[in-house]
Parts: structure tokens; C-alpha cells; sequence
């Protein structure tokens, strides 16, 4: 299904508010749906915190003609931006979701610490996914400038630590481009995951949505070194957990089997070409077969001990004979010429003589 402009507008657009908050016992995210501040208010205040860590104030909502949210009765200054909260919402909205695609037996941890004291390894991902076999997921959000230097150094005591990653770039570090409908200008850190092969993301947890990039407008190619690309918007519900690709977006699945599409029809055009080739070349082996064996050859062979360069050499125009050159001029002469001088012959006698030598 095809996105409008306004989707990836919507996406890209700056709200702060907060919308994620954290139950205050059990630990657990929750999300203020649109329209329903008076619903949950008396829960929020009785038993709902802001997500910021050890920040104890009391929250309540609010909604009317704004973006329903959570704010504290008092005013509280929290340490950090809107940076910040952005991506202590995103980490809340994916330990949610991850919690509930990943199957019942898996762990799914929040700022978990992976550590290995022989690699002196203190890596905290944002949510850790274990399952029972050992398998581990890292779910990585980057709202801050990120350099290559630094993802290449996360990235590679990850794979160490064979935990496969999924990197998500933050929303307010994407920007829309000007010069096409839909389309953005690539971020630092999207240019960096472009360039090591993988797809890029983008997370809103304020539209609980996951954007994927693409190459192209069409979104069949990935994006690759390109500093303009084509932003689509996901439902976070709409996408999947898996094991060894980490966060799997529709938009991801979409470009995924474009690429494959592309690869199988070059792959049968090539296989085409081949075929044609070959059966060029078992014509032409045939054609000379019959040269080889035939009275004709065997004619001049006698009278010149070769064939006469006269004979060999191609015509300009091939008559669409089915024999090679040197072949059918020679029958022609046999026939036609050799000891006959003087003698008339018309191109029916041609025609004739080639079908006695049984050439096409
Ligand atoms: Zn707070």
C-alpha cells in the first residue's frame, strides 16, 4: 500500500510531551493512548511514575485539544533533554513490545550491562532480548549524534559477544528533504548502518511507529551511500521479533523480496543468454561438422589439396543458409561451375543445387 506524504510528515514531527510513563511497583511501560487522559488519571496518579530513573514526583494527565499526556504536579527538573526522554521513551516502548512478541520463556532487560571481565566489555544495550537457548538481542536507539568511530567500536564488541544488534535512529534526527514527496535526508548514523550493509531505522515512541529507508521511492532497493532517501512508516505492533534479524519491519520485508525479485530475474536472464550461446555454438559445430564430411570438401581437396581462399571467404550477404560460407559456395562451384565454363546457369540452379546437398 502506498504512503502519503503527510505519514512520513506526521512521523518526523517534534511532539514532546511525554506519553510513556512506568508503573511504579511492577516496573512496567505504559503508553497514553490518544483521547484518554480522564480515563487514566486516577491510575496514573495512584500508581504511575515518569520514566525518568529514580524521579519519585507525582505525574497526572492532561488531554482537550492537545496530545493527551503525562506531566508532574509539581514542577520537577529532570536532569537531561528532550533528547533524553525520547530515548527513555523508545527503550520503555521496545522492552514493551519486545516483552510481548518475544515467546514467554525469554528474558527481555531494559539498559542491561553485558559484561565479559577478560574483554573488560561494559556495554549496556538499551533492551537486551535473551531467549532460553542463549540467543541474545540488542535493541540500540541513538537520539544523540552517534559517530562511525563509536557505532564500529559498539558493533564490533557485540559481535564478540555474538549478540545480535537492531539500530534505531532517533525520529528528531531525521530530516524531511525538500526536493521529493516522502523523502528525507539520511542522518550521520544512517549513512554509517547504510554503508555496513544493514538496513536503517527510524523510532517515533510518541506515534509508536518504526520507519525504514529505502534507496528508492518505490522502496525495492536498500539504501546505500545515497544522502536523500525514502522514509515509510510501520506500526511498531506491525512488526516482528525475530531471533537472528532482531527488529524486522514490513517496509524491511518489502525491500527484502524486491532485492530477491531482482537477483532471480537477473539470475534468469543470464541463464537465457547462456542458452542462446550455447545452441549459437552447437549450430555453428554441426554446420562445420557437415562441411568436413561432405562430397563437396572432399572435391576441391582433390583438384587444389584445400579449399581456395575464393571459396572461404564470406559474403556480404549470408542468403540465410543454413551452412557455413566456405560449404555452400562450394556446392555451388561443384554443381554449377567446375568443368562447366561457358555454360549459363540462373539462380533457381543455385537454389537447386543447395537442396541436392541437402543445405536449407
Ligand atoms: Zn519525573
Amino acid at each position: 500500500m502506498e504512503q502519503g506524504p503527510e505519514a512520513v510528515a506526521a512521523f518526523l514531527d517534534r511532539e514532546s510531551r511525554q506519553v510513556w510513563a512506568r508503573h511504579r511497583i511492577t516496573g512496567e511501560p505504559v503508553f497514553i493512548a490518544p483521547g484518554t487522559a480522564a480515563e487514566v488519571r486516577r491510575t496514573a496518579r495512584a500508581e504511575w511514575t515518569c520514566l525518568v530513573p529514580e524521579c519519585e514526583e507525582l505525574i497526572s494527565t492532561r488531554g482537550g485539544s492537545k496530545r493527551d499526556h503525562f506531566f508532574h504536579v509539581t514542577a520537577v527538573e529532570h536532569p537531561g533533554s528532550s533528547k533524553g526522554a525520547n530515548h527513555l521513551a523508545s527503550k520503555a516502548m521496545l522492552a514493551r513490545w519486545a516483552a510481548q512478541e518475544a515467546s514467554s520463556d525469554a528474558v527481555v532487560v531494559e539498559g542491561q550491562s553485558i559484561k565479559n571481565v577478560e574483554l573488560e566489555l561494559n556495554r549496556r544495550p538499551d533492551v537486551l532480548v535473551t531467549w532460553p537457548t542463549g540467543q541474545r538481542l540488542a535493541l540500540e536507539v541513538e537520539y544523540k549524534h552517534f559517530p562511525a568511530e563509536l557505532w564500529a567500536a559498539k558493533q564490533t564488541d557485540l559481535d564478540r559477544e555474538e549478540v545480535t544488534v537492531t539500530w534505531l535512529v532517533g525520529h528528531t534526527r531525521v530530516q524531511l528533504d525538500p526536493k521529493f514527496a516522502s523523502a528525507v535526508r539520511v542522518p550521520a548514523l544512517g549513512r554509517t548502518l547504510a554503508a555496513a550493509d544493514r538496513h536503517v531505522l527510524v523510532i517515533n515512541p510518541v506515534t509508536r511507529q518504526i520507519g525504514t529507508l529505502a534507496g528508492d521511492r518505490r522502496f525495492t532497493t536498500r539504501l546505500k551511500w545515497e544522502s536523500t532517501a525514502w522514509l515509510r512508516v510501520d506500526e511498531l505492533d506491525a512488526c516482528v521479533l525475530d531471533p537472528d534479524r532482531g527488529l524486522v519491519t514490513p517496509t524491511m520485508r518489502r525491500i527484502d523480496a524486491a532485492i530477491k525479485g531482482a537477483a532471480r530475474a537477473a539470475a534468469g536472464e543470464a541463464a537465457d543468454e547462456r542458452a542462446i550461446e550455447e545452441a549459437l555454438e552447437e549450430e555453428e559445430n554441426r554446420r562445420r561438422a557437415a562441411w568436413l564430411t561432405s562430397r563437396a570438401r572432399r572435391l576441391v581437396h582433390r583438384v587444389w589439396g584445400n579449399s581456395p581462399r575464393l571459396l572461404i571467404d564470406p559474403s556480404d550477404n549470408d542468403w540465410a543458409i543454413e551452412a557455413i560460407p566456405v560449404y555452400w559456395h562450394t556446392v555451388l562451384y561443384e554443381a554449377l561451375i567446375y568443368n562447366r565454363l561457358g555454360r549459363d546457369f540462373a539462380l533457381d540452379d543455385c537454389w537447386t543445387a543447395l537442396r541436392v546437398a541437402s543445405i536449407t
